[in-house]
Order: C-alpha cells, then structure tokens, then sequence
C-alpha cells in the first residue's frame, strides 16, 4: 500500500460530492478542499447567485463544479443535488450535510414555529437529504460517505439555544443509526461536531467583546477555529484513509469539550 504513495496524491480524485449549504461559511470551504481533492463539486444554497459564485472560483481554479439552488428542508432540493451529481458528473460518492440555521430563544419562551423552522432545515434537512443520497450509493453498488456536521451544542447544553442543541444531538444520533443500516452497502456514516468556528453564524460573537472573551475562556486553545479546520477533517472522512470509521462524530473544537 504504502509503496503506492504519490507526493501531491489527490485524495478524492474522480469522486463526485455533494455539499450543502456551501456558499459560505464551513461549506464552502469544504468544497474548496474537496474540489482541491480532485472531487467535482455540487454546491448548494438558496440563492443560486451566492452558489454559483463559489463554483466560478473552483473552476477558474482548475477545478469542477455545478451550482444548485434549493432549500434543504424540501424532498424536491435533496433530489435536485443527487441528480445534479449524477446527470452532471456521472455518480454521487459523497455528500456532506452542512446546511444549518441558527435561532436564539430561551427554552420557556420558545414558539412553535421557531422549534419548526429550525428542525426542518437542521435536522429534517439530513434526514431528506441522506436518505436519497444513501439510495443512489446503494443503486451504483460502490459505497461512499455521508458526513454530518453537527455541533459540541448536540453534546452539551447551550443557554438559548434549547432547539438547536436538540437538533444537533439529532443528527449526531441519526449518524449512529444511519451508519448500522448502511454499513453492509459499504456506506461510511460520520459526523463532524464543530466547536465555534469563525463565519456569518457566530458573527455576534465578534461584535460583543465581553461574551467573546467569556467563549475563549472556555477554548482551551484560546482561539475561534477557521472553517478550514473542519474541511480538513471532512476531506479526512471523505477519503479512503477513514474507511473503517463510521457511525463516530468527530469533535473540532479546539479542546472546548475536555473540561
Ligand atoms: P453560515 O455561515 O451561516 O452558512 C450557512 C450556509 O448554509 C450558507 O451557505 C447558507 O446559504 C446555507 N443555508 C442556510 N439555510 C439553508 C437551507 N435551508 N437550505 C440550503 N442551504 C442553506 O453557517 P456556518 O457557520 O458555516 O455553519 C455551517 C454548519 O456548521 C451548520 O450546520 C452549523 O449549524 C454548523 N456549526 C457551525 C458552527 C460555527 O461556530 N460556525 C459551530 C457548530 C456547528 P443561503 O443563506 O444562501 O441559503
């Protein structure tokens, strides 16, 4: 094996992948490094303009890419992203479920609608969109890998946030399931569960210095983490390297969770 080794070895060279929520953020730099991996990319986000703008770097960087607009909590849009991999690049061998939205309320004054909102996109989102990737991977027989990204929020608790913490802990449990049911179709199921991770998301943080320095308190690193530090990890899980891994989260978090 080892003597198969190539320097500058691209690790995902003739997979295709599909990302969500990939305009920005942590997508987006996930389909960066999975397109820097040789994998011809899906990118997705509700405005095609802010997708497209995503797939016009990847190609101008050498790369492959295909832009699709859809809202993840749709049955129609998880259709959309695997027929786009499929019609557009002939499989579908990974399929990263980033999209998320976030929402703050305290757990007494919570609204139905907002617990609603925030599940569909969160969690109902994964459901739909694993499940039609999984049947595609089971059609074309070759296996692949559906990776997650949940939070250190579905691990622990999070003042105002009762919906997204019970969301997060959601998807961190369905990787579990979903890789059981999946594994004999040589299916890898993981989840990456980021810890706060500089982009639009966890703006407010920056702008309110007392409550930055209190969430760098608890980072024993003593940093926010860059979204590529989680592309690094999803390239990982993508890759051939963690084929015996499935059902795991892996926590990117800068140590918040040790203490
Ligand atoms: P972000 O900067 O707000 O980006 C979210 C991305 O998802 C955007 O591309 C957005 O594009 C897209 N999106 C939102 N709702 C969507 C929907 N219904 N359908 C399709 N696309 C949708 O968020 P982020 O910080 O990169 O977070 C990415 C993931 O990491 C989320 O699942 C989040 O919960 C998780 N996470 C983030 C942190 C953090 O500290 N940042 C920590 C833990 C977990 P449009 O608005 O154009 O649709």
């Amino acid at each position: 094996m080892l003597l198969n080794y190539k320097l500058n070895y691209m690790r995902l060279k003739d997979k295709v992948a599909v990302v969500t929520g990939s305009s920005r953020g942590i997508g987006k730099a996930i389909a960066i490094k999975l397109a820097k991996e040789g994998a011809a990319v899906v990118v997705n986000s509700r405005k095609k303009e802010s997708a497209q703008k995503v797939v016009d770097e990847i190609v101008k960087a050498g790369g492959k890419a295909v832009a699709v607009e859809g809202d993840v909590s749709k049955a129609e849009t998880a259709k959309k992203l695997v027929d786009a991999a499929v019609k557009g690049f002939g499989s579908l061998d990974i399929f990263v479920n980033n999209a998320g939205t976030i929402t703050y309320a305290n757990f007494l004054d919570l609204k139905e609608e907002q617990w609603d909102a925030l599940m569909d996109v969160d969690l109902k989102g994964v459901f739909l969109c694993s499940q039609a990737a999984a049947k595609q991977m089971i059609k074309q027989g070759n296996g692949g890998k559906i990776i997650n990204i949940s939070s250190i929020a579905g691990f622990i608790g999070f003042h105002n946030l009762p919906h997204y913490c019970a969301a997060k802990a959601g998807v961190i449990e369905l990787t579990k399931q979903m890789a059981l049911e999946l594994a004999p179709h040589r299916i890898n199921v993981t989840s990456i569960g980021p810890g706060a991770i500089q982009t639009d998301m966890t703006k407010q943080l920056e702008d309110d210095p007392k409550y930055l320095k209190q969430i760098l308190a608890r980072i024993p690193l003593g940093r926010l983490g860059q979204p590529e530090e989680i592309a690094n990890v999803a390239a990982f899980l993508a890759s051939d390297e963690s084929n015996y891994i499935t059902g795991e989260t892996i926590f990117v978090d800068g140590g918040w969770l040790t203490f």
